[in-house]
């Protein structure tokens, strides 16, 4: 994934450019970048922040930046901002969003304009490079990002950094998040509205699917008007949007809250206590348990003094020993005691097999685990969302394979909670976990704790519907 945010301010901006980049250290692991604008000239610094805080990495820089105008950004893939001399001026430029057809457009580059590319370390183009490219070769930047918008495959939100303002651009359907937000002398675009409150910013306005706004600290211009499609990535409010974040006017943390009094709805099973995986599971257990009025408890608690979420190693081996060391077992709640868990989503269960089986080593008699989203069939083609990387990966595909030996057929009838298949695909994921019990969330249910229609939800990954 990845997130951003822009400010222009009529003092310095650093601080908040600084603060309000740092809020988004939850969406991207990979990259941070942060690039400010003053006297005719670009600041720039870009760390690899896959072993630190992004905080840690930059505070050491902050002090050489300076300007009223900058934008930043966490990545999970390429080095940004990236810095562009063109027709259209010089400009700073950041990204998020996923090109699935980078290839194709780069040899299309290479063919009609006969230019070129720098390579990134990995032997790849750097997609942020690619849209700089494409944006290029409008005659304004409305006519480049429509045209980059247009041409890719996949999606692609925008903050360009000019010496006069910042453009804001939402992707095509609006999948990923752009937001507008307000103080005395400032404005800034942020993709996470929990970056506001604390840096003084009220939430103002937020950009719909394609709309193209140009900020300064004045106030804010519509450059393009939005569409009418809207597909905004349920998996925000489900799993990877911030708890205090809002987007289409709808808060994460109350979603997720309804989302587990939803799966406690549909329950009737007997248990002592109600938990959450933590930590993105533990607002759906508050939900849950509310709803079902059982008591709320933490069996495992999280070492957050040195493991905060943003790190996560490249290897998986080293990922699941992170994983262990960051969850402490309370042997007092989970011995002789029948828990109840619930969790944002099951991706591949194997960090959650070994969860489960260290809560039956601390004398759980039962565990039950209730995901507050269906099974992810398919894997995101929309976003780099590392969650469903490969889709052979995930469990519930693992499953089907087991059950029918194929990799390809008609998922259909594993997408609706109806069918023999789908309930063969649930125990076999169940039996895999070695769960007392295993109910997923009705796709209906997920939809309306949401509270959007569905048209306007990409549901991409448990029913093939984006
Ligand atoms: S496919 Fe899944 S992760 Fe990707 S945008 Fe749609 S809901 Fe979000």
């Amino acid at each position: 994934m990845g997130g951003f945010f822009g400010v222009v301010s009529k003092e310095s901006c650093v601080d908040d450019l600084f603060y309000g980049t740092d809020y988004h250290s939850h969406l991207g692991t990979h990259r941070g970048g942060l690039a400010t604008f003053a006297e005719d000239h670009f600041f720039r610094f870009i760390h690899n922040i896959e072993n630190a805080q992004f905080r840690s990495k930059f505070e050491n820089d902050v002090v050489h930046l300076r300007g009223r105008l900058g934008i930043g950004c966490i990545s999970d893939t390429d080095d940004q901002p990236l810095i562009i001399s063109s027709h259209l001026g010089r400009y700073a430029i950041v990204t998020v969003g996923k090109i699935n057809n980078l290839n194709h457009l780069v040899q299309q580059a290479f063919q009609t304009q006969h230019t070129h590319f720098s390579e990134m370390s990995d032997g790849t183009i750097n997609p942020t490079e690619l849209i700089a490219t494409l944006i290029s070769r409008g005659k304004t930047f409305v006519e480049g990002i429509q045209l980059a918008q247009t041409a890719i495959n996949g999606s692609c939100s925008i903050l360009i950094l000019t010496k006069d303002g910042i453009w804001a651009a939402r992707d095509r359907f609006g999948r990923t998040p752009v937001l507008l937000g307000f103080k005395d002398g400032a404005w800034c675009a942020t993709m996470e509205t929990c970056a506001l409150p604390n840096l003084g910013f009220f939430s103002q306005y937020e950009l719909g699917p394609g709309e193209i706004a140009f900020i300064t600290a004045e106030g804010m211009e519509q450059k393009c008007k939005p569409t009418d499609t809207l597909r905004i990535c349920a998996f925000l409010y489900i799993y990877y949007g911030y708890p205090a974040s809002e987007y289409e006017g709808i808060n994460v943390e109350w979603s997720r809250n309804r989302c587990g009094a939803a799966l406690a709805r549909n329950d009737e099973v007997e248990v002592d206590m109600i938990s959450g995986i933590p930590d993105s599971g533990s607002a759906h257990a508050i939900g849950y348990a509310n709803e079902s009025k059982r008591p709320l408890t933490r069996p495992f608690v999280k070492y957050t003094p040195t493991w905060p979420r943003s790190f996560m190693p490249q290897q998986q081996t080293t990922r699941d020993l992170v994983a262990r060391m960051k969850l402490i077992p309370i042997r007092t709640l989970i011995e002789g005691k029948r828990l109840l868990f619930c969790e944002d989503s099951i991706v591949r269960g194997t960090q959650l097999r070994e969860t489960i089986k260290r809560l039956y080593e601390y004398g759980a008699m039962e565990v039950h685990m209730r995901p507050a989203c269906p099974p992810l069939v398919y894997s995101c083609p929309f976003l780099n969302f590392s969650r469903s990387k490969s889709e052979l990966d995930l469990a519930a595909r693992r499953a089907i394979y087991e059950l029918t030996g194929q990799h390809e057929l008609d998922f259909t009838p594993y997408t609706d909670h109806q069918t023999d298949e789908y309930k063969a695909m649930v125990d076999r994921i169940r039996l895999h976990l070695n769960l007392s019990t295993l109910r997923y969330q009705k796709l209906a249910d997920m939809i309306d704790a949401i509270s959007l229609p569905k048209e306007k939800i990409c549901t991409y990954c448990w029913d093939g519907q984006g």
